[in-house]
């Protein structure tokens, strides 16, 4: 049996990784267009930096990023960020503010704590604490994260605290996502327990798992991406070769490469993007093609910025700040990352990592930008060194409608045996989502084949 994979993130890698253990004896084959495999994982090594182009870490309490990494046996190079400063800011003007103790994901809900921050206003704390008596709302329409959360919380929680924190996970405006695709748990609290706070309140503490909230790789993320890659047996990773077309052949299909090549397959797990799995599949399905081009994706760039440490006046005592989108600007987030990490910069340097929601700037401005951002914390120094990453198509956005979009997708993917989607732009974008995802399809198409040799 032959099974072919696109794209080489860790989606797919973790496709391949499973496909090998769910039909023995099968022949894999990796297409990926770049050099190398990894994806949005990319790790650089420099004059004693290791710096991350995208994603710096990943959840713990979802179960296969950590468990892939134990099935790898690589468990030890797990990390977890410098606990001596375990706190994070959010930026108001040009003043960091302690996001409040006690916040149960997004939501503060240890309101005494609440009363201490500086973050909100003493209107936005009473309208916050409010939300305990405030009748729930019917079941019924998917509704935005931004209408929710000031439904529920006030504008005030939603402009400086959850939008800005939901920024860094997916990047894009709240006002467009989905409660249902992103945070439908929000919306189940409000419906069983009649409100949010009380329902996260009800909650039993989350028992403190074997590792840390958020892990990375001691050389990184790419450390993930190679130690998959590293242990397939029996696929063929082809790089260098961009797939174009999917087609159905003689009961299977065949993928066709830019270079003229056609790979003929049983069964194929498309792991690229939706806009590239969207044109893959134009000529085999219409109808799919349409609702996967449907998904919008938000762009961003990193700028991560080297520096001396005499150069800097602040202590860095944290993980660094997020910026909300109200405060206007072209900033989203600044991770001091050597105060987060350890061994991401030589004893005498320190390392910022700065986001930006613009990737459409030349490196220069992009610097520029960046340096004007942390001239906050005293630093007027020129960096040693920089580094820019640009990702215009980086975050898929779980807008409105999604769910109905999943569905459209699942049904269009009946029709097509042996075909399956895997990757961010579906069921969640975290590292371990996108695992799973991969996993999920290779054993989708594994039971496909299996039930088709019987
Ligand atoms: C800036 C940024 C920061 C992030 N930070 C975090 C974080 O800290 N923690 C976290 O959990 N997640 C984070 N994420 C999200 C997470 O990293 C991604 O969602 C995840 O890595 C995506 O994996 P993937 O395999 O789905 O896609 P990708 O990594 O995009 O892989 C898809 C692959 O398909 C290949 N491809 C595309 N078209 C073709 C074609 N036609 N033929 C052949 N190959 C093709 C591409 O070259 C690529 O290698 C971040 C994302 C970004 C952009």
């Amino acid at each position: 049996m032959k099974v072919t994979v696109v794209g080489g993130g860790i989606a797919g890698l973790a496709a391949s990784w499973t496909l090998e253990g769910a039909l023995r004896g099968a022949e894999v084959v990796l297409v990926e267009q770049g050099d190398g495999v990894g994806g949005v994982l990319l790790t650089e090594h420099e004059h004693g930096f290791l710096v991350e182009a995208a994603a710096d870490s990943f959840l713990s309490r979802k179960p296969r990023g950590v468990g892939i990494c134990e099935e790898l046996g690589i468990q030890d190079e797990l990390v977890g960020r410098r606990p001596e400063n375990a706190r994070s800011f959010v930026r108001l003007g040009r003043e960091l503010h302690p996001l409040p103790e006690g916040l149960t994901g997004l939501v503060p809900t240890d309101l005494d704590a609440l009363e201490e921050s500086t973050l909100l206003s003493d209107e936005g704390k009473r309208r916050l604490a409010e939300e305990a008596d405030l009748p729930p709302e019917p079941p019924g329409d998917d509704e935005s994260l931004a209408s929710f959360v000031r439904r529920r919380l006030g504008r005030e929680a939603w402009e400086r605290l959850v939008e800005p924190l939901t920024t860094g996970i997916y990047g894009g405006d709240g006002e467009q996502l989905s409660l249902r695709a992103t945070f439908p748990q929000l919306r189940a609290l409000e419906e069983e327990h009649g409100s949010v706070l009380r329902g996260l309140q009800a909650q039993p503490a989350a028992p403190s798992g074997a590792y840390p909230p958020f892990v990375s790789l001691r050389g990184g993320m790419h450390e993930l991406a190679d130690s998959v890659a590293g242990d397939l047996q029996s696929t063929t990773i082809d790089t260098g070769s961009r797939a174009v077309t999917l087609r159905a052949q003689d009961g299977g299909y065949a993928l066709e490469l830019e270079s003229g090549a056609a790979v003929p397959a049983d069964g194929v797990v498309l792991a690229t993007p939706a806009y590239a799995t969207a044109e893959l599949v134009a000529a085999l399905d219409g109808e799919l093609a349409e609702a996967l081009a449907e998904i919008p994706y938000a762009g961003s760039a990193v700028v991560t910025l080297a520096y001396r440490r005499e150069e800097v006046e602040h202590p860095l005592d944290g993980y660094g700040y997020v910026v909300p989108r109200s405060e206007g600007g072209h900033v989203l987030a600044c991770t001091w990352t050597s105060s987060k990490w350890e061994g991401r910069a030589p004893e005498d340097r320190v390392l910022l990592r700065v986001f930006a929601g613009r990737f459409d700037l030349s490196d220069d401005d992009l610097v520029r930008l960046a340096r004007e951002e942390v001239s906050l914390l005293g630093i007027r120094a020129e960096p040693v060194l920089t580094w820019t990453h640009r990702w215009p198509r980086g975050l898929p956005q779980y807008t409105l409608g999604h769910p109905e979009r999943l569905e459209r997708i699942d049904a269009a993917l009946e029709r097509h045996p042996g075909l399956a989607l895997a990757g961010a732009a579906y069921r969640g974008v975290g590292i371990p989502d996108c695992i799973a995802s991969g996993e999920e399809a290779a054993r989708a198409v594994a039971r496909a084949l299996v039930g088709a040799a019987r």
